[in-house]
């Protein structure tokens, strides 16, 4: 049976602490800012010197850049993320646009786009995609063919739940064409791995609340400073302006547990913590290194841990001694890059600096950066007639090994509640059950039902007799 600790209650630091929250990440932050708010002692406890996790923002020490670990995209659905963003004041900082609007280019040099204007569902999509110059007559009949069976058929009638996207949309009479020109790009992008094996299910969910609920839901917000200034100071700031801690260097090396329930956790420098209650925000495989080896072994709730297989994104970033194109942000057709963000115009920091996504990158992560770098630099040249003439001037390529976990349809089913069989123990995290794809939204809801759990287990605890 499970590994126990024995404690002795005076090993541990004299602060007993309230909710101990391990990471300080989206999730990590959003349950604390929640927790605080309802008047909870939280202490949040962050390995490394900076808070942000997965997303995040340094100073580039080459260009004096702001440099994010890889461009991220918020949206009007993300309606979790909003209110924590207005709860820590700093909503300001994502600018949404007013319609969605998305410009794709294609590897003969010709651009289009497709504008949603502002109708009510779903006329908005529907007549941005007849208006929209980025799709042949035949192509435009079948995203609506799929539109009205997203619109009018319940999701559970057609019994997508076990198949790939891939299998999906040609099940929706979606063309080998249009999937791979529009379909893929937009599957890549929000679930950040190839339609091929990523689950129709959750796509069709996130096709649902981004497309198909209202304009406003379908806006994309990009933000306008470094990823870390849209919300981890702030939120830090909040928890404590409410008496609570953040730390970060503070590595957990485990948690404790003693007769099926979480006493604190034991930082990397030996100290022992105790709490009330102690919330993992800490991704799957980080997880299983602080958990009692019996525990993840032998409890079933505890094996997805070890069962999330990742899917890494790769970030290339170029500055130029030119602008090469007047695009805030571009989707590449038939290109190896997806996306490329114009950060120099996105930050208004007057430099010709760009930003290259590649997601679901499997294929590419063992890819040296020079190789990667030399790729990126001939699709570029080829798609954007100014960069031919461009010098560069600097580059990174960051590669997020672990970006997200693969959203395949069997990770759908592993995916864990917050309340766990370890009483006082709660997780939190994009990669946790909230019916989303590892994303900041996924995150900070992650967080806020966390402390929802967490609250209501104390009532319930406060009113048993
Ligand atoms: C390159 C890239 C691009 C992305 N693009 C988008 C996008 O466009 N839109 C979108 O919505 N999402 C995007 N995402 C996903 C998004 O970043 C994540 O879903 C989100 O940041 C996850 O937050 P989290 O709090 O769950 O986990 P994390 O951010 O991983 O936070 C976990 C924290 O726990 C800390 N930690 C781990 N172990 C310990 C320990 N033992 N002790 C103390 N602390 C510990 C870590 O250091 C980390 O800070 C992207 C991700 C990447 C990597």
């Amino acid at each position: 049976m499970f590994e126990f600790w024995l404690l002795a209650s005076d090993s541990y630091s004299s602060m007993a602490n309230d909710v101990l929250i391990i990471g300080g990440g989206f999730a990590g932050l959003a349950a604390g800012v929640a927790l605080a708010e309802a008047g909870r002692a939280v202490r949040l406890l962050e390995q490394k010197p900076h808070l942000g996790g997965r997303a995040r923002s340094f100073f580039d020490p080459v260009t004096g850049s702001k440099v994010d670990n890889g461009q991220h995209i918020f949206m009007g659905c993300y309606h979790a993320t909003i209110r924590f963003l207005s709860t820590i004041g700093t909503l300001d900082r994502v600018r949404f646009q007013k319609q969605l609007t998305v410009h794709f280019l294609e590897r003969t040099g010709r651009l289009s786009v497709l504008r949603c204007p502002s109708l009510p569902s779903p006329w908005h999509v529907l007549l941005g995609v007849l208006r929209s110059g980025s799709f042949a007559f035949k192509e435009k009949l079948e995203i609506l063919r799929l539109g009205r069976s997203l619109q009018w058929v319940k999701a559970l009638e057609r019994g997508p739940e076990r198949l790939s996207v891939r299998e999906w949309l040609t099940k929706l009479g979606q063309s080998e064409r249009l999937q791979r020109n529009f379909w893929d790009l937009l599957c890549i992008a929000a679930l950040n791995e190839d339609p091929s094996v990523a689950s129709a299910a959750l796509f069709e969910r996130v096709l649902r609340l981004a497309l198909f609920t209202s304009p406003e839901d379908s806006r994309l917000g990009i933000p306008s400073v470094g990823l870390s200034e849209v919300y981890a100071d702030a939120a830090a700031a909040y928890i404590r302006s409410k008496g609570g801690r953040v730390e970060c260097r503070q590595g957990v090396a485990s948690v404790l547990v003693s007769e099926g329930q979480c006493r604190g956790v034991r930082l990397s420098n030996g100290e022992q913590i105790e709490a009330e209650g102690v919330l993992s925000a800490v991704p799957p495989l980080q997880l299983a290194s602080l958990l009692p080896g019996d525990l993840l072994r032998h409890e079933p709730f505890f094996a997805p841990v070890v069962s999330l297989r990742p899917a890494p994104i790769i970030s290339i970033n170029l500055w130029f001694d030119r602008a090469i194109t007047d695009l805030d942000f571009v989707g590449l057709r038939g290109a190896t890059i997806q996306w490329l963000f114009n950060k120099g115009k996105i930050l208004g920091a007057g430099e010709n600096y760009v930003s290259l996504v590649l997601s679901g990158a499997h294929r590419h992560i063992a890819r040296s950066k020079e190789e990667l770098l030399a790729t990126a630099l001939l699709e570029l040249r080829e798609l954007f007639p100014r960069a031919q003439k461009a010098s560069l001037l600097h580059s990174q390529v960051i590669k997020e090994r672990f970006a997200t976990f693969s959203p395949t349809w069997e990770a759908e089913q592993l995916r864990p509640s917050p309340r766990t069989p370890v009483r006082g123990l709660y997780l939190a995290g994009d990669w946790t059950a909230t019916g989303l794809p590892a994303t900041i939204e996924s995150a900070v809801q992650s967080g806020y039902n966390a402390a929802r759990t967490i609250q209501d287990d104390r009532r319930n605890w406060s009113t048993t007799p």
